[in-house]
């Protein structure tokens, strides 16, 4: 009996595991800031310029609790 079996190795193929990556809709945004309030880990902050949120992903843990507070649907979630 032949068995195979197969597998992605994170490791040789430089990629992260699955993660969610969360971001914003800027033409939903209307710059509130409750999802920055929202963030305990500083991930989001309002552009001096447009007055839109963003979210730094090297710092966002994909805690998601940005999205559940925006009332304008303006945070999404992508996992890859
Ligand atoms: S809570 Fe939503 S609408 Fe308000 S600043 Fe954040 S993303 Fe924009
Ligand atoms: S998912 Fe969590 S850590 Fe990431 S920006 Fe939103 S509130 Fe902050």
């Amino acid at each position: 009996m032949v068995l195979s079996i197969s597998f992605q190795c994170t490791i040789q193929n430089n990629r992260s595991p699955t993660k969610t990556y969360y971001s914003v809709d800027t033409s939903r945004c209307i710059g509130c800031g409750i999802c920055v309030d929202s963030c305990r880990f500083n991930a989001i902050r309002l552009d001096t310029i447009t007055w839109k949120a963003q979210i730094d992903s090297t710092v966002c843990t994909s805690c998601g609790t940005c999205k559940r507070v925006c009332q304008h649907q303006a945070i999404k979630d992508t996992t890859y």
